[in-house]
């Protein structure tokens, strides 16, 4: 069985972007800019901001931070999105999710001009995917197929399981992975996974043990801890884990842990290669965020 590495596979990214920014501002370019809205003051969603911003300063993209108060209203937020959209010198902007319920977040990322959507989750920028057009694509399915290529996983001609369907990764993913992998433009998007047969899973799927059963790839976005058991798993499977889910622990300082879709212990021995739960698709994620914002600024620039 072999880990697939997130946390170090992310910092060799980080490094090649950073090498990249470092070349721009060699030839005299400004640096990228990053945008990020983040509105109340959801702990998770503090802490993710934090994390993106601090990724953003190791590889030179600016991050601009723009906090509003959960009190703002629809029309409030939109106006900064609109300003965003036409600030030259942003080249890509956020809105952390989730919004306070009084909030569209639908509204709200329809907003967003596609061209500066590095979270990949406006219609023109799923549209485009699925039409295989060049466009951003959402960070967590960028990050897995990142890893997959850079592990030399293939995935022609297998079988491979997604189970959940959101428009943020579930969606997404099953579009990259049953692509024509020539339809994408390299320097537009994410790293070539493609050609594969895919089969979509979510709450509602019967018989999901024997849909996995036939899988040569599972991955799980379901937010539902150990949702995949080992007697879900056919030997020599790969496996990549999405779900990030806080359990309490009491044994840990933090009182809680962070659980993945996937019963990791039982499982791990059955597969040819699985991401651990942290240290794998999370850092994906983040660094896909930078190398989104980079596509961003090579467009613009
Ligand atoms: P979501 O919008 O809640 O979607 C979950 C999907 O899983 C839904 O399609 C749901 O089916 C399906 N599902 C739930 N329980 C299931 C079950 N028992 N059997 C089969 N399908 C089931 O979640 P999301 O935003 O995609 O996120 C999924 C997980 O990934 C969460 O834990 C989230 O925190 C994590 N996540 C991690 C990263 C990362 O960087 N590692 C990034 C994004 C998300 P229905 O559609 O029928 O409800």
């Amino acid at each position: 069985m072999i880990l697939l590495d997130g946390k170090y596979t992310a910092s060799q990214i980080r490094a090649e972007l950073k090498a990249k920014v470092d070349a721009f501002l060699a030839a005299g370019h400004r640096a990228p800019c990053l945008g990020i809205v983040i509105v109340g003051h959801n702990p998770a969603s503090e802490t993710y901001v934090a994390n993106k911003m601090k990724a953003c300063a190791e590889v030179g993209i600016v991050a601009r931070k723009i906090a509003l108060e959960d009190t703002v209203d629809e029309a409030e937020l939109l106006s900064c999105v609109t300003q965003l959209n036409s600030d030259a010198s942003i080249d890509g902007f956020i809105v952390q999710l989730p919004l306070p319920p009084h909030i569209s977040e639908q509204r709200i990322l329809s907003a967003i001009d596609y061209r500066k959507d590095v979270d990949g989750l406006t219609a023109e920028n799923i549209g485009r995917t699925v039409q295989g057009l060049p466009s951003i694509v959402s960070a967590t399915p960028r990050g897995i197929s990142e890893l997959l290529c850079r592990y030399h996983i293939p995935t022609e001609g297998k079988h491979v399981v997604v189970i959940g369907r959101s428009n943020i990764v579930g969606k997404p993913m099953a579009i990259l992975l049953m692509q024509r992998p020539y339809l994408l433009l390299p320097k537009m998007s994410a790293a070539a996974v493609g050609n594969a047969t895919v089969t979509i899973c979510h709450s509602k799927t019967q018989h999901l043990k024997d849909i996995c059963l036939t899988a040569d790839i599972i991955i799980v976005a379901a937010g539902s801890p150990g949702l995949l058991k080992a007697d879900m798993v056919p030997e020599g499977a790969t496996v990549i884990d999405v779900g990030i889910t806080r359990v309490d622990d009491p044994a840990s300082p933090k009182g809680y842990r962070l659980a993945g879709d996937v019963d990791f212990e039982n499982v791990a021995p059955k597969c040819a290669y699985i991401t651990p739960v942290p240290g794998g698709v999370g850092p994906m994620t983040i660094v896909s965020l930078l190398s989104n914002t980079l596509q961003a600024y090579e467009i613009h620039r």
